[in-house]
């Protein structure tokens, strides 16, 4: 039985993009007493897809709308400095499209969100870019960096 999903929502993990995934997993059950996970799939900076909850569970991620939610988000989201920024690494920004568009195929009606654009969700940033755009404007990072592959291949 699946739930009914309306949203994919992205998310970063508010934390350096070299957080691992067991501190963020201890800071959920310890600070936050969640039960369950934040999210359903958390990807790392070197593309790899973690998968943490069943589609037809609900996670935490967008506070009064989970039911509705599959919940993915990137590790990181802040610098350095603490500052909040779009952390993504090229292997991250791949990942994430490639695993919308698999959540796509079974959800074709899910619309694709970012986190701050929920209302009442305490002002947050999440996930520290406009995610209409980057769907808009996103080539894979293999068509970025050969740009002339294509035009070779005739
Ligand atoms: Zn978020």
């Amino acid at each position: 039985m699946s739930r009914n999903v309306k949203y994919i929502v992205l998310h970063c993990t508010d934390t350096s993009p070299l957080a691992s995934m067991e501190a963020i997993k201890r800071y959920w059950k310890e600070h936050n007493k969640w039960e369950r996970p934040g999210y359903h799939y958390i990807i790392k900076s070197n593309g790899e897809v973690v998968k943490l909850l069943n589609e037809n569970l609900v996670s935490n991620g967008v506070l009064g709308f989970n039911q509705q939610c599959i919940n993915i988000a990137y590790i990181g989201g802040k610098t350095k400095e603490g500052k909040h920024a779009d952390t993504r690494t090229p292997q991250q920004e791949d990942a994430m499209y490639e695993l919308i568009m698999w959540i796509k195929e079974r959800h074709p009606n899910a619309e694709l969100k970012g986190h701050c654009e929920f209302p009442n969700q305490g002002g947050r940033t999440c996930p520290n870019f406009d995610v209409k755009e980057w769907q808009k404007n996103y080539i894979p990072s293999v068509v970025r960096e050969n740009p002339d592959q294509e035009e070779d291949e005739e």
